[in-house]
């Protein structure tokens, strides 16, 4: 039996892979103009990179993550997510002795093992931005900011923000309190995962995908009634930044995120487009990461993008071939074609989009094969052109035909298709 890939994990073919090139050039063209550079990190990591950073009691690291030992006995994790990787990497390039790197994207496949159904797969793509060594609020209303100047450069449509903010240890602690109290109220009707996380991670309970959990949350107290001062100055200076940019948002005390480290700001982009996966991308920051695995303390926010919501919502025609001229050579015999085969070189080297056929079919298997490439213009070279001096050139949409000397013909190739 045919080898078939693995569940959740797909191929991108050529007749998308158009969108996916608008989307990655999109976001480097904004993000440059935001002051980002992009960073390249690795796909494998020590496993014990994210399970620090994630959260040990979060369903990434609990159920989802793809680890396994390699041959030395070093337990590996694939990727799930980058922020922890990008955290690393400055920490361990000493980054923050270079002023000039404080602003990083990424993009690139992660791996968790989800249950694959539309909008989830267990190897997905995300684009990630990562700011470090900034904390004014300024900073997460411009991330915010860009993140939706990019889902409307794809013209992505139905976009709401959702706003929340996760506090500070000061402000977390006395919380938890309060939540593990009503959880104490509701335990028996809470699902095995919350009865556990219940007493080792409480706050994790709002992100439980059980019904039953979902609707017990909706009474829970929440933590942005909870903010210390300072938070509480934080997140109001954040609104009014993004007010400043007319951004709108709606407040979303439910929202929690689904890993461990963010604190202060967080966010989500949702549409009602997606059916039940409706989150384009989210973020916030994360202050105390960089520390936490051993680096300075420096401060962090940024988001994550899933590229393939984004290309579920593009335009049907978004990414589709510029209208250019493409040129298909069709020779008839031995000769031709040893004719033909440097001359197609050439006017690739030239500038245009040239194919030929190989194998030597007749003209009508050519022509075929032609107009299947949307080819605009067949170049015909036969015993007959050849005999002649002449090519044949087809001009497919206007269904029109001109003789061209071979002398001089690439010149005049380029004249008419360049
Ligand atoms: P997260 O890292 O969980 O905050 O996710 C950030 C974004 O990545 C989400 O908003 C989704 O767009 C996307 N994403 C997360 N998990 C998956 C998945 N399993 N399949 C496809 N996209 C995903």
């Amino acid at each position: 039996m045919a080898i078939r890939a693995i569940k959740g994990i797909n191929d991108i073919l050529p007749d998308v892979v158009g969108k996916w090139q608008l989307v990655e050039s999109v976001a480097r063209r904004i993000f440059s103009k935001f002051g980002y550079q992009e960073i390249r990190i690795p796909i494998l990591e020590k496993t014990e990179l994210f399970s620090r950073s994630i959260g040990e009691s979060t369903d990434i690291v609990e159920k989802e993550m793809y680890t396994f030992p390699d041959r030395n006995g070093q337990l590996l994790t694939l990727r799930p997510e980058a922020t922890a990787s990008v955290v690393r990497a400055f920490i361990q390039h000493k980054l923050h002795l270079q002023p000039a790197m404080r602003k990083f994207y990424t993009m690139g496949p992660m791996f968790r093992h989800e249950r694959p159904q539309k909008g989830r797969y267990r190897q997905f793509h995300q684009i990630n931005v990562e700011v470090f060594a900034m904390d004014d609020p300024m900073v997460d209303a411009e991330v915010i900011y860009m993140l939706l100047v990019f889902l409307e450069e794809l013209k992505i449509p139905r976009i709401k923000l959702h706003l929340n903010s996760m506090g500070c240890p000061d402000c977390r602690l006395p919380f938890r309190q309060s939540l593990a109290d009503y959880l104490e109220g509701v335990r028996d009707k809470l699902c095995s995962d919350c009865q556990r996380r219940r007493l080792s991670n409480p706050l994790r309970i709002f992100d439980c995908k059980v019904d039953s959990c979902g609707k017990l949350v909706d009474k829970a107290p929440v933590l942005l009634n909870h903010l210390c001062r300072e938070c509480e100055k934080n997140f109001q200076s954040v609104k009014d930044h993004l007010d400043s940019l007319a951004v709108a948002y709606t407040i979303d005390p439910f929202m929690v995120r689904g890993l461990d480290y963010y604190n202060r700001t967080t966010f989500e982009a949702i549409t009602p487009l997606l059916g039940a996966q409706d989150a384009v991308g989210g973020g916030g920051r994360y202050d105390g990461l960089m520390k936490m695995l051993g680096g300075p303390d420096l401060p962090a926010t940024g988001f994550a993008i899933g590229m393939e919501r984004l290309i579920l919502l593009l335009d049907d025609k978004a990414g589709a071939l510029k209208d250019s001229n493409r040129l298909f050579v069709a020779c008839l015999g031995e000769e031709a074609k040893k004719k033909g085969f440097p001359l197609v070189q050439q006017l690739r080297l030239s500038g245009l989009t040239v194919e030929m056929d190989y194998e030597s079919k007749s003209l009508k298997a050519q022509m075929r094969r032609a107009d299947k490439l949307e080819a605009t213009h067949v170049l015909i070279l036969g015993d007959d052109e050849l005999a002649k001096g002449v090519a044949t050139m087809r001009n497919m949409e206007a269904s029109t035909q001109e003789e061209i000397p071979l002398e001089g013909l690439v010149e005049q190739l380029l004249r008419r298709l360049q």
